[in-house]
Parts: C-alpha cells; structure tokens; sequence
C-alpha cells in the first residue's frame, strides 16, 4: 500500500524491529518521516505494546477518520489504572 509522495506502509514487524534493535535512525528519509500508518496499524500497534512491553494502554475510542478536521484518524488512549484519557 502507498502513500503519499510514494511512501509505503510500515508493517507492525518493521515498528517491532525497530523496537527490539533500538533503532532510532531515519530509514531513507532525512525529515524523520519513514513510518506510514493507517489506523488499523496504529491499533495494533498500542496492542502489541500493551501485550508485550507491559505498557498498560486502554484504547477508549477510534475515530477512523478524524471528526475535527477529517483527514487523518484519532485514537484515544486511557493508561490502565488511570480515569483521564
Ligand atoms: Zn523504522
């Protein structure tokens, strides 16, 4: 899958390697800007933090599409043991 300006999406596995390697470093792109998301990725992203890394974020709500400027998405996230989003 593309993005915009022919940017491909970061697979889960590459944001784990780059988590288990401790890599910090730009890919490609002098900017920063080499990870590309679309929610579901997000999502499971958080998931994969909260499962494997002890992180203890609760997703409370999803906004696929962003409802204030419509051209993103929203995830809000609650840490475990928390009442504040
Ligand atoms: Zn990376």
């Amino acid at each position: 899958m593309y993005f915009r300006q022919g940017k491909l999406k970061t697979f889960l596995k590459h944001i784990i390697d780059d988590y288990l390697t401790d890599n910090t470093k730009s890919h490609n792109d002098p900017n920063y800007h080499d990870h590309c998301w679309i929610t579901e990725d997000f999502v499971n992203i958080v998931n994969w933090m909260t499962a494997n890394i002890g992180v203890n974020l609760e997703i409370v709500e999803v906004l696929d599409v962003d409802d204030k400027v419509g051209n993103g998405f929203s995830v809000f996230i609650r840490k475990m043991g928390s009442e504040n989003i």
